[in-house]
């Protein structure tokens, strides 16, 4: 007997567990859930607890029980990154062994001073483009500190669903050599993402627009790996009272368990969808899901 086909549609949503849930996860949790029933599709649930000096003790707990009151259930079990490094280290070995990535000792002050001397401009909180200084082998007697993968003449051509709009983006130019293996040892949440979507069949990455500038990165991988690239659709990050990114860095407030119907009428505003009136929680995620259906977010042709 064949084994049954993959599902058409799986989609996830992915907290880091830097803090509770807030808002604006809300919101990427919110779309990502919606996009995955109006294709009758898996949703599930994956925690990137790959940091431990940005997590807070219990965040990733507190974020499993927070997403339960308002229902977000997740079509399988919920992964841990913190338990897959046997995964993240098979796949470095794999682009090890292709030659595609290399050791670097640059620190973060040498790589800016290496720009500043070839008159590279850069606004203030741009990412660093490596200058590519470790390419051909570290200098006699440094060290390694993190590796990073060889980006050489790459264009990533992509579309985001949401945006309706297709990307170019020379990664040579936007970041140059990035980072997979940091110099605390830690894998960077380039690789990790990439070779869990994989492993977890995952068609459909739903996100906020903060992670917009990953996404060429992140198919630059699955394209070295050989895997297949999933579909984007990036929806608008939350933005706090003083115009910055509502995140758990800046002390966004957690969700309150007590409100979580009017907390989801207000993420569903946010993706610019009209309230459901829904008198409860059972009745919100019928009507939402209509709303969604029937919405530009669905607009674009899948494939
Ligand atoms: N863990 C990431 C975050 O919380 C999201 C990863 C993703 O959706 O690709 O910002």
């Amino acid at each position: 007997m064949n084994a049954a086909p993959p599902p058409a549609y799986t989609g996830r949503f992915a907290p880091s567990p830097s803090g509770p849930l807030h808002a604006g996860s809300l919101v990427a949790a919110l779309a990502s859930r919606l996009d995955a029933l109006a294709h009758h599709g898996r949703w599930l649930v994956r925690i990137e607890d790959l940091d431990p000096p940005r997590e807070e003790a219990g965040a990733s707990q507190t974020s499993i029980e927070q997403l339960a009151r308002p229902r977000f259930e997740p079509d399988g079990e919920i992964i841990f990154q913190s338990t897959r490094h046997a995964r993240y280290e098979a796949a470095f070995t794999q682009l090890q062994a292709m030659g595609a990535i290399y050791p670097c000792s640059c620190t973060r002050r040498e790589i800016a001073d290496s720009l500043r001397v070839q008159g590279a401009s850069r606004e203030r909180h741009d990412e660093l483009v490596y200058p590519g200084t470790c390419r051909q082998g570290m200098a006699a007697g440094r060290e390694a500190r993190a590796w990073r993968v060889r980006v050489d003449d790459t264009i990533i051509d992509w579309y985001d669903r949401g945006r309706r709009q297709w990307f170019r983006e020379p990664l040579a130019d936007r970041v140059g050599d990035f980072v997979l293996r940091r110099a605390d040892g830690l894998w960077a949440y380039q690789l990790a993402v990439v070779v869990d979507d994989h492993q977890q069949g995952v068609t459909d990455v739903v996100r906020g627009d903060d992670l917009i500038g990953s996404t060429a990165r992140q198919i630059h991988l699955q394209q070295l790996l050989g895997m297949p690239r999933p579909r984007y659709l990036h929806v608008p990050v939350v933005i706090g009272r003083q115009g910055e990114k509502l995140s758990k860095q800046t002390g966004a407030r957690a969700l309150d368990a007590s409100c979580a119907l009017e907390s989801l009428e207000q993420a569903l505003s946010h993706l610019e969808l009209a309230a459901t009136g829904a008198p409860d929680i059972a009745a919100f995620w019928s009507r939402a899901v209509e709303r969604w259906r029937e919405s530009h977010w669905m607009g674009a042709a899948l494939g």
